[in-house]
């Protein structure tokens, strides 16, 4: 085993580009530095549409995955012979998976666990999956805890085996949708020298679109686990949920649906799945899809098809993992998700169960950006800048003594039309969408400032009218007067004051210099 010490067992980097649980990061093999977010196309040397080498050099691709059950039981001897580099024509980082999937779907594979480990260093992998057992979907608590139990016994027995120091090796999280069991899972993973932590079996999820239960296990698993490791997600490669994934801190997958997609004549863009047939435009200029139309492809044999398809799916793929980095880079993540949200009612759900995790995207998210912030509707409530608007708000701002009066208002600023000695007693807060009656003093600072908001002051959300209740809550002894603000904001307010017998007067009129309306008193006489 590497030395436990030095810079190898923790060979990712973060870079400080990061939104969200997202970030650009770099995995150091021995074969050269990977970017993260990054998705190994799986490579079947049994049926490849596209050469290893040809992924390299036409697509750019720096790394790739092959299945060692597969190379093991088809081609044994001859990959330890040659080395899975030589063995496929591929000069860059090669994966090696165990074969764990196929115990999934056919129930078994014939090499003991200690075998594939030892097999796998053999022919030279530069990063190894030790022979998991996938938690299947819908497993009762009893069978999940028994895989999970197992993986952890060979992950431990892997370390006795591991002798090839150069290697990096991946620890599945096994446990399913069993929370619990999930986080014990990644707890103990953690506690093993794994360079990269990994989230099994989520194949069966993917596949019936359960994005909701994927983004829980998600976020079970990374608030455990250490930001030093990198997390990846096992055989996900659809471009549609990349960007939810990488939100939640995800930041490696693998598939194989490039081609098993383009088997079947399915063609994937990042809104979703396509049947070629279906298709009169390609909405797609990548190179494959930019030298045809639709109708011609059709025309041709089965073998062109599927790899025409395959090409464009890869392409699809790498495109989306592009435009995620950028929008790390500048801090646009959580609009991307957004709209990759609203292309299928599944990831739509995923995304408004963010609210679920907006403590922890919180915590992970920079606290300033250079950038703008987009509001579209109440779901952007829960980007950690609004969040983190509200929780700093109600714990560092306070109302200064000798201050008796909150005016709050709408439109244009009141102060200049009040008198020195009025204004030492009085403090502002703007009422303002999504964030609510905001102190005047912040108007200009982060996010506030920053946002671009849709919609009316009347369809402030409920949560910011909440916030605001619970500061006068924790300050009390003060009138409120509101100048400008009607409608649904205005009752909310009278409701609140109501609650918490603070006096309100309503439209109060602030002549040159001072006051000149009349009260009326405390709420309970409006
Ligand atoms: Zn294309």
């Amino acid at each position: 085993m590497a030395d436990r010490d030095g810079p190898r067992l923790d060979p990712f980097e973060q870079t400080p580009e990061k939104d969200l649980m997202g970030r650009i990061g770099r995995l150091w093999t021995e074969r050269g530095v990977l970017e993260t977010p990054y998705m190994f196309p799986v490579v079947n040397p049994l049926t490849q549409p596209i050469s290893p080498r040809e992924l390299r050099e036409r697509f750019g691709l720096g790394a790739i995955m092959v299945n060692a059950h597969i190379l093991k039981k088809n081609f044994g001897d001859a990959v330890v012979d040659k080395g899975v580099h030589r063995f496929l024509d591929y000069d860059g980082i090669i994966a090696t998976d165990s074969g764990a999937y196929q115990i999934l779907v056919y129930g078994g594979i014939d090499s003991a666990p200690d075998e594939i480990v030892r097999f796998q260093e053999s022919i030279g992998s530069d990063i190894g999956v030790i022979l998991d057992i996938p938690t299947p979907y819908g497993a009762n608590r009893e069978e999940a805890e028994r895989g999970v139990l197992e993986t952890h016994r060979r992950a431990e027995e892997a370390f006795g085996i591991i002798s090839d120091e150069n290697m990096l090796w991946i620890g599945p999280i096994q446990g399913g949708t069993h929370l619990d069991l999930l986080a014990s899972s990644a707890l103990k993973m953690s506690s093993l020298p794994f360079h990269i932590l990994a989230l099994g079996s989520p194949t069966q999820i993917l596949k019936q679109y359960r994005y909701d239960l994927l983004s829980k296990m998600i976020a079970t698993v990374r608030s455990i686990i250490p930001p030093s490791k990198p997390l990846h997600l096992f055989g996900a490669g659809h471009p549609s949920m990349f960007s939810l994934a990488v939100a939640l801190g995800c930041d490696l997958f693998d598939s194989a649906s490039y081609a098993l997609f383009a088997r079947e004549g399915r063609y994937m863009t990042e809104y979703g799945t396509m049947r070629l047939e279906e298709l009169k435009y390609f909405p797609c200029s990548c190179s494959a899809c930019s030298e045809y139309e639709p109708s011609e492809v059709l025309k041709c044999d089965k073998g062109f098809i599927e790899r025409f398809l395959a090409e464009h799916n890869l392409n699809a793929c790498i495109e989306e993992l592009r435009r995620i980095k950028q929008a790390i880079s500048d801090g646009s993540l959580w609009e991307l998700l957004g709209q990759r949200a609203r292309a299928h009612p599944a990831l739509f759900r995923a995304f408004a169960g963010m609210s679920s995790y907006s403590d922890l995207l919180e915590r992970h998210s920079p606290s300033t950006k250079d950038g703008g912030i987009f509001y579209f509707d109440r779901l952007d409530i829960w980007r950690p800048e609004i969040q983190r608007y509200w929780k700093r708000f109600l714990e560092r701002y306070s109302i200064p003594e000798g201050v008796d009066e909150l005016i709050v208002y709408s439109g244009s600023d009141p102060i200049k039309r009040l008198g020195e000695e009025k204004i030492r007693r009085t403090r502002f807060f703007k009422l303002i969408n999504p964030y609510g009656f905001v102190p005047w003093e912040l108007l200009e600072s982060f996010p506030l400032f920053q946002t671009e908001g849709s919609g009316t002051i009347e369809e402030v959300p409920e949560e910011a009218i909440s916030v605001f209740r619970e500061f006068l809550k924790r300050n009390r002894g003060v009138r409120i007067s509101s100048l400008r603000i009607s409608g649904r904001p205005l009752q909310r307010l009278k409701d609140i004051c109501e609650e918490l017998g603070i006096p309100l007067e309503i439209n109060v009129d602030l002549g040159p210099g001072g006051r000149t309306g009349a009260r009326t008193g405390s709420a309970k006489h409006i």
